[in-house]
């Protein structure tokens, strides 16, 4: 299968912007610095969404458990439909009868570069990446720094898993375990809960 291009029609068509807060997301943008995010979602089940900018949108993936620094420990992620540029800057609680009703912080995020575009023997684009399976990406976030790859697996025979782990750089280390060790927004410096609590006095 070969993956459409970006596009957020799917991302509009889910949600009702007079019920949700999250952004409407008119067109597809560009930033000067291409971006990552990863967002807490704290929804039907819990787990985090990376979201990196390509082609104008942010491409998505539901990691259940989490990133990791150990370069050992491979994560499960499951493509998503594409984000708006300006969900990277998204937190708050979508209404519970809402597609992905649930509270959000934003965990971590901050700028990128392509890996494989600076390989002299590669040299594929974001979008080539994405359509090959195979993304590496060195992130310069605040809490994930270094090299990270996606990897399409389709493992259980799901065309949306792929997985995601650390690469071993300078920046890897086991022990860190960020997701525990840091569970705080980047913007609000709440945890998940604490947005929570603050949102059901509004
Ligand atoms: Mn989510």
């Amino acid at each position: 299968m070969k993956y459409d291009k970006s596009d957020l029609n799917e991302y509009k068509e889910k949600r009702d912007f007079k019920k949700t807060t999250e952004p409407k997301g008119g067109k597809k943008k560009k930033s000067d610095k291409p971006r990552f995010v990863i967002q807490k979602h704290d929804a039907s089940s819990l787990h985090y969404d990376f979201r990196i900018e390509i082609e104008g949108v942010m491409k998505s993936w539901a990691i259940p458990k989490g990133p990791s620094t150990d370069p050992s420990e491979k994560r499960l992620a499951t493509l998503t439909e594409d984000h708006p540029i300006e969900y990277a800057d998204f937190e708050g609680t979508i209404p519970e009868d809402q597609y992905g009703g649930g509270t959000v912080i934003v965990w971590d995020g901050g700028t990128y570069r392509n890996i494989r575009a600076d390989k002299e023997d590669d040299g594929m684009s974001m979008q080539e990446s994405f359509e090959d399976g195979k993304v590496e990406v060195w992130l310069e976030g605040k809490k994930l720094k270094g090299g990270y790859v996606l990897i399409h697996t389709k493992q259980g025979g799901n065309e949306k898993n792929w997985l995601f782990k650390k690469m071993k750089d300078e920046e890897a280390d086991a022990r860190k375990k960020p997701v525990k060790s840091e569970p705080k927004s980047i913007l609000s410096d709440k945890t998940v809960e604490e947005m929570e609590k603050e949102m059901k006095k509004k």
